[in-house]
């Protein structure tokens, strides 16, 4: 690390002997290389991405001087080292930022981020360097590179081409003004969609119109009302308020109001979005025409394993089209069950499905966690999963206790593989605190990589927040929980089991539509009664989980999942007949909407309203042409779980060949071939409707 600071010169020589100390630049002397969470304090960070940054330059800045002819090893391989201090540094920081944060790591992270930004485009706008990568590319063929090295060349070179490297002075003015636009429209759009959800108020001030809201939904109402300095009970269009009232409110017409609202946020108005689509709309069109593709979900999709439109459209209808009769049958048994139960009208209108659909599953499918929840104990839940990397990969888990934490409740593991040579360390940080956000989800300190001939295997973590246990009682999580923590696990076994060579293609580095295969797949082991005998026996009498209480909480689970599916697929649909067009449609936004969907229509259109508008996912969050994902990642785990169905849930060689063919591949290799590999066929979507209980 020192020979590459000294190349910088004067201005890092000053950091570098400021930061003599720093733990996050110097080599660690913790067991196994980790981090040095015992000695990183907060004032090391700046001083840390300001060398790391300098540094990262400092390497970018050799490849470019280089004198040689470009070569795979001098620029491709070189540019994927370069700037490794800044990722170690910047993982340690950002992933603490989540579970271990501070006011002084805030501050830290706003002065860090202009930082970043300058860095990145340092690299990727970067004209020399890319004239380096674009001499190597046009003779791949002929280099005799290996299957990652191609892939990385290749994700090198299209980095910079999607980016608009490759355009002539003209167009790359064009593309920029373009580019600007767009994210100013983008911008604006997500402006309006949250000042019209802000503009509304239901406001009510007799009590009569609460009749029945849980005490805690009218408990909101009142703290809202009190807020906007009105008598009575407020709710707004905010998910946590709009939610619980359209499915506890007696009132149907105020549930009509509420619904209405909801579905006309940012149409005509103050706030109007239905332009603003339409501009949105049109500037990528604009975008993937400069760019050489024929509309920009062809933009989009290239990089993923779905690749382009067609797979995509075709895809979505597949799933749509079968399941239509399933979720018209939903909306009937809803309608039957209300019609039982008083209901009135002559159909079920939008905004009596969620009111009633809620009664239904009360009546008919409830599920009570509370019941579940001893037999879900948190210590014999962490050996059950445990146990099942242990049955299917022949891995093990050990705990240490000389591996420096950030936390005293995070506990490190060494994972061991079969022949008891090291894989990895799992770090698991479970409970709830102050300084951690909300929600689930796995990372890494150190992804695994091999260079120089020496290998690097990686540092994996799982942040959760489960009830820590007290000195008289223990955990107990509930089984949604259980199915989460077997969720991230199973990211956690991707990064665990990697078995690559570059840092950017290793692990969890693969496309967007297959990162959740690895986890979603281990949901699956939740719901399977072999499994769950396995370990769920209750905590005080130790009587093994009911049956009945098994079957229960799969009919939970495919509770309504025709009309389900079809509403998930709805927001896909038009996500990609918005994106697959090569010019502006004749009508205007909502006309667009309702001509797209009348086909697949399992409720009563409500003049006058829509979801375009509102479609943040797509039209100002990272989503576009990209909605499908969630459902194909369903399909994925759905198609490759079968096998383990067919041949057994703890199948030796079925999970041989999962481990080989997916776990250890990460994104070397194109997705779809490695998914053959190990299923024998592409991805079906039958598997997913037999899975959720959607055949005749
Ligand atoms: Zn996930």
């Amino acid at each position: 690390m020192k020979a590459k600071l000294l190349i910088a010169g004067a201005a890092l020589a000053f950091f570098s002997s400021c930061n003599m100390g720093n733990p996050l630049l110097k080599e660690s002397s913790a067991p196994f290389g980790a981090p040095q969470f015992d000695k990183i304090s907060d004032e090391h960070y700046l001083p840390a991405f300001e060398a790391a940054i300098a540094e990262g330059k400092a390497e970018i800045d050799a490849i470019v001087a280089n004198q040689e002819e470009p070569t795979f090893e001098n620029t491709i391989e070189a540019m994927e080292y370069a700037g490794q201090t800044l990722n170690t540094v910047a993982g340690i920081f950002y992933n603490l930022m989540e579970a271990n944060t501070n006011d002084q790591m805030q501050a830290v992270a706003e002065q860090v981020s202009p930082m970043l930004t300058e860095y990145s485009m340092y690299v990727s706008l970067n004209e020399k360097l890319f004239e380096r990568v674009k001499a190597v590319y046009e003779k791949r063929n002929e280099l005799g590179l290996d299957q990652d090295q191609m892939t990385l060349l290749e994700d090198n070179y299209k980095g910079f081409v999607r980016g608009g490297a490759n355009l002539s002075e003209e167009d790359k003015a064009l593309y920029s003004k373009w580019s600007e636009e767009l994210s100013l429209a983008t911008l604006q759009f997500s402006k309006n969609v949250l000042a019209a959800t802000n503009a509304y108020t239901l406001h009510v001030t007799d009590s009569a119109d609460l009749a029945g809201l849980p005490e805690y939904v009218k408990t909101m109402g009142a703290e809202t009302a009190k807020e906007k300095n009105l008598e009575g009970w407020a709710f707004t269009l905010a998910y946590p308020s709009f939610s619980p009232f359209m499915k506890y409110s007696e009132n149907r017409e105020l549930r009509r109001q509420m619904w209405t609202a909801y579905n006309s946020k940012a149409i005509g108005g103050e706030f109007d979005n239905t332009e603003i689509v339409r501009q949105i709309v049109d500037l990528r069109i604009k975008i993937a025409n400069i760019l050489g593709y024929e509309t920009y979900a062809d933009y989009a999709l290239e990089e993923r394993m779905a690749k382009n439109r067609t797979t995509v459209n075709e895809f979505v209808k597949q799933l749509l089209e079968p399941s239509m009769e399933f979720a018209l049958k939903d909306v009937a048994d809803v309608y039957a069950f209300a019609k039982k139960n008083g209901f009135e009208g002559s159909q079920l209108m939008p905004w009596d499905f969620s009111y009633w659909s809620e009664r239904y599953q009360e009546a008919e499918y409830s599920l009570n966690e509370e019941q579940l929840k001893p037999y879900f104990q948190l210590e014999s839940c962490i050996d059950a999963v445990f146990g099942l990397a242990n049955r299917l990969y022949g891995i093990t888990f050990h705990e240490l206790d000389n591996v420096p934490v950030y936390h005293e409740d995070v506990k490190v593991y060494e994972v061991k593989d079969n022949d008891g040579s090291h894989l990895a360390l799992f770090y698991a940080d479970f409970f709830p605190r102050a300084s951690k956000r909300g929600g689930a989800w796995m990372t890494e300190f150190r992804g695994q990589s091999i260079r120089n001939g020496v290998e690097y295997r990686p540092f994996i973590s799982t942040v959760m927040n489960f009830t820590k246990p007290t000195a008289d009682a223990p955990s107990l999580i509930t089984h949604s929980e259980f199915t989460t923590f077997l969720h991230e696990f199973g990211h956690a076994l991707h990064g665990i089991l990697a078995q690559g060579r570059y840092p950017s293609l290793t692990g969890t580095s693969v496309s967007r539509d297959f990162v959740e295969l690895p986890s979603q797949i281990m949901e699956n082991w939740a719901y399977e009664p072999e499994y769950l005998n396995s370990f769920a026996k209750h905590y005080q009498t130790g009587e093994a989980i009911p049956a009945e209480l098994i079957e229960k909480i799969v009919a939970a689970k495919n509770y309504l999942a025709g009309y389900g599916q079809v509403r998930q697929l709805h927001f896909g649909y038009l996500d990609m007949a918005w994106h697959s067009l090569k010019e502006l449609p004749a009508e205007g936004t909502l006309e667009f909407e309702q001509k797209t969907l009348a086909p697949y229509a399992v409720m009563p259109a409500v003049e006058g309203t829509g979801f375009s508008t509102s479609f943040s996912h797509i039209f100002s969050g990272g989503y576009s042409a990209g909605y499908y994902s969630y459902k194909w990642a369903e399909v994925l785990e759905a198609d490759a779980f079968s096998l383990f169905k067919e041949k057994g849930i703890f199948n030796q060689e079925v999970a041989t060949s999962f481990r080989k063919n997916i776990l250890e591949k990460g994104g070397a290799e194109d997705e779809a071939v490695i998914y053959r590999n190990f299923r024998g066929h592409d991805p079906q979507p039958e598997a997913l409707m037999t899975k959720l209980g959607l055949t005749k």
